[in-house]
């Protein structure tokens, strides 16, 4: 990591020193780099929003015991996006619908939830 922020000074010198050489004040850099700072600032904070709305995080239990239980033949999938085993109607397997109304075998898609609450198949964030 060392070896990164280094490289990343000497950009930064090079970058006032041209910026020097076009004309620019010391008091204009400074400018630019605190405007840097902020918008670099105010990237991670979106960002940071972006993964807290659509997901990276594991849907909670109760939400999960709440999707919609579809017969085989409600479903939009003939297979599961997960693990890609065909639905079959034996009775045991039970499945899942998402919001999204994309369907899963239970087990896989509350494996699936307990890690990442988006669709495996559209990236929809469940809202827990
Ligand atoms: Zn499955
Ligand atoms: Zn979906």
């Amino acid at each position: 990591m060392d070896s990164v922020g280094g490289d990343h000074d000497v950009d930064r010198e090079e970058r006032r020193e041209r910026r020097g050489r076009w004309g620019w004040s010391e008091e204009d850099l400074q400018e630019n780099d605190r405007w840097t700072a902020r918008i670099r600032e105010l990237i991670r904070q979106v960002d940071g929003e972006i993964e807290e709305e659509e997901g990276g995080k594991k849907c909670d239990p109760a939400t999960m015991a709440g999707l919609h239980v579809p017969a085989v033949g409600e479903t939009r999938e003939q297979d599961c996006a997960v693990c890609l085993e065909e639905f079959v109607d034996d009775g045991e397997g039970k499945l899942r619908m998402m919001p999204c109304s994309h369907s899963f075998h239970e087990r896989c898609i509350f494996d699936w939830l307990s890690r990442d609450r988006r669709c495996p198949i559209c990236r929809f964030a469940i809202k827990s």
